[in-house]
């Protein structure tokens, strides 16, 4: 069964590659379907879809969005979404204006720990992307305040750590209902998240399921055998369908690639057609 990849990033969030890079590399791994989902963006489908066309990978146009759920960040994948769709761009402009609002705080409160860095250099960095704190944690390294990505994430910028700063962020609800209004599927990104966080993880189900959630990201890089296993049989009890993908980022989390995740990563191209289908109703 040929492999796809339903959850990536490219520079026009806080992905490394280029969407034409990204989708050449997929040709490579053997990726014969590959959906595209930056965080809160839409920037790098063209580029995507063209660099498709010409390899022969199929693009599926997607976004990865943030949203509150009981004060718990969750991330729901849209798939299959209209990117021209007006209301689309409305809520990403809101979504774009809430980092805008929180990235030069978390500066603020690095140089407060003594890391010397400047809004403008992490802006420089990112380029035309839509800065995350990937990019943050990239420049500390850079600057030899930490080793790597993951200790710039434990010291300083995850949810708890020294320099947090969270954001405004759309609730649950919100988040798959735009992707619905869209066209689009919405899908529970690396649940393993949301269940270590939360208390009965089917509750948040449930109560996703009821706004409109059709799948759950079932096989996920960092998930082990058990752990997919697990949300197997809770996607099955819940009538949500099955989806997978690496999560590449590229750079910012170098032992991940495309395709296969940390090398052990399949997802089955069969998973795909019943995403589709979900998107013409
Ligand atoms: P932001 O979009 O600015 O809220 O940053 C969120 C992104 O940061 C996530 O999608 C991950 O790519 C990355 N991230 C979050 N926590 C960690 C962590 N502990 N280690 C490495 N990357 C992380
Ligand atoms: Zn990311
Ligand atoms: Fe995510
Ligand atoms: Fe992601």
């Amino acid at each position: 069964m040929p492999r796809i990849d339903l959850h990536t990033h490219t520079t026009a969030s806080d992905g490394s590659l280029s969407p034409t890079d990204l989708v050449q590399l997929a040709k490579q791994q053997g990726v014969a379907a590959l959906a595209i989902t930056d965080h809160d963006s839409v920037q790098g489908l063209p580029e995507a879809i063209a660099a498709g066309a010409l390899t022969g990978v199929a693009i599926i146009p997607g976004i990865e969005i943030s949203c509150l759920y009981e004060e718990i960040e969750l991330h729901i994948l849209g798939y299959f979404i209209n990117q021209d769709d007006p209301r689309l761009k409305e809520a990403l402009t809101h979504y774009v204006s809430s980092r805008e609002d929180r990235n030069p705080k978390i500066i603020e409160r690095l140089r407060q720990l003594d890391c010397d860095l400047s809004y403008d250099e992490v802006k420089d960095f990112a380029g035309s992307a839509t800065v995350g704190r990937p990019h943050i944690a990239q420049i500390l390294v850079r600057k030899g305040y930490v080793h790597s990505v993951a200790e710039a994430f434990d010291r300083y910028l995850a949810d708890g750590a020294a320099a947090y700063v969270g954001r405004v962020l759309p609730s649950e609800s919100d988040a798959i209902a735009l992707i619905r209004d869209v066209g689009g599927v919405a899908v529970l990104a690396h649940p393993i998240y949301a269940s270590r966080l939360n208390g009965p993880f089917h509750n948040l189900c449930s109560r996703l399921k009821s706004y409109g959630l059709i799948g759950l990201e079932t096989i996920y890089s960092s998930h082990t055998v058990q752990q997919t296993d697990r949300f197997r049989s809770i996607a099955r009890e819940h009538g949500l369908l099955i989806t997978g993908g690496s999560d590449f980022h590229g750079a910012s989390k170098p032992d991940i690639l495309v395709g296969t995740g940390f090398g052990g990563l399949h997802v089955p191209a069969d998973l795909l057609e019943p995403l589709q289908e979900f998107s013409f109703r």
